[in-house]
């Protein structure tokens, strides 16, 4: 007996040391926050990027028309300075063109400053959230791979372990087997615990009388603690 509780006591440090790997495993840091802060900073960036480029076309746009009116004002300037129209109303009309094509373009110029400033801001505001993207990601890169590198190493030893434990469950007694994953089932991990201090339950540290003790130590059948109930093994002597 006791070299089967010996095995099955083998089999509980190793089922308590997976679920400390895998306590371990949850703990890992994913790096959601610097993954959050790098989806904020790349919206940020995106944001910058479209209205940098928004104000460009716009400015294009606007130096577009403003060449088309000057030709539009250039051609009635011709004519009307060229002679060739001498009735007043008509060329009261035309000065009155003229003068109206002058306004648009003066407003078109005004337009045009004021968008070269606004792309001046866009570009400075553009070059800072791309820094700030670019730092974020590095830190959320830079966390993923530490995360990774910290699950993969921990899955590894994990599935050592399972494997030795294993070879370990596969030397007990399927019923006594059974009884041991009840109890850890059901008394917080712990199924089976060896005598310490030479009379003391290690799963409860309740102290053990003499009569349970020796059966313990020399019975043939499993002995359970009478405080906690899980099986008690003496790994003092063999
Ligand atoms: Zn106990």
């Amino acid at each position: 007996m006791k070299e089967k509780l010996a095995a099955l006591h083998e089999l509980q440090q190793q089922d308590s040391a997976l679920a400390r790997l895998q306590k371990d495993y949850a703990a890992v840091d994913h790096g959601l926050v610097e993954k959050e802060q790098f989806e904020k900073a790349k919206e940020a960036h995106q944001h910058a990027f479209d209205a940098l480029h928004k104000a460009t076309a716009d400015l294009h746009d606007t130096e577009l028309e403003q060449k088309s009116i000057e030709v539009k004002r250039s051609d009635f300037e011709k004519k009307l300075y060229s002679g060739s129209v001498r009735n007043p109303k008509e060329l009261q009309a035309m000065q009155d063109e003229v003068t109206m094509l002058a306004k648009m373009r003066s407003t078109l110029d005004e337009k045009i400053l004021a968008t070269m400033d606004l792309i001046e801001v866009l570009k400075r505001t553009e070059a800072e959230t791309k820094t700030i993207k670019d730092t974020v990601m590095s830190a959320y890169r830079e966390k993923h791979e530490a995360y990774k590198l910290k699950s993969d190493g921990l899955v590894k030893e994990a599935k050592k372990l399972v494997s030795k434990r294993n070879k370990t469950a596969a030397l007990i007694d399927p019923p006594l087997l059974k009884k041991y994953e009840i109890l850890k089932s059901t008394k917080h991990g712990v199924g089976i615990a060896a005598l310490e201090d030479g009379n003391a339950c290690g799963g409860c540290k309740t102290a053990i009388p003499s009569n349970l003790l020796r059966q313990i130590k020399e019975s043939a059948t499993v002995q359970f603690c009478m405080n906690c109930g899980r099986i008690v093994c003496d790994l003092g002597k063999k």
